[in-house]
């Protein structure tokens, strides 16, 4: 299991917005958040959050759960990245996937996402 921390934007000051297609990374679920109207949030910065626009952190988890074939290929001592695109085919969410998801349900920025879980 991978796990980073992001921040959580302060729940006083975020300030919802609409990005373009231009500014949001190849991976993001773009046509999700337009079809779903699903507002996204930038940080803003009050006096709760001393300025900062973001309070605590929370974590992005990525869980490899190992089927028979994951077992096979690490015991052929295969590169981490087949592993993972076989485990992602299997259902495996990853960290980005994750982290997209606490983006569209209004915790943490985009820029958190892409600072902490590099593409996959
Ligand atoms: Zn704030």
């Amino acid at each position: 299991m991978a796990q980073r921390l992001v921040r959580r934007l302060c729940m006083h000051c975020k300030k919802p917005y609409t990005p373009l297609p231009k500014e949001v990374p190849a991976d993001f679920p773009f046509m999700r958040m337009m079809e779903e109207r699903i507002d996204v949030f930038a940080p803003g910065g009050c006096r709760d959050c001393r300025g900062t626009g973001f309070s605590g952190r929370v974590a992005l988890y990525e869980l490899l759960v190992a089927d028979e074939e994951i077992r096979l290929l690490a015991a052929q001592r295969r590169q981490a990245q087949i592993i993972k695109d076989a485990a992602r085919k299997a259902g495996m969410k990853t960290l980005r996937e994750n982290g997209w998801r606490k983006v569209l349900s209004g915790v943490t920025s985009i820029d958190e996402v892409v600072r902490v879980a590099k593409t996959d």
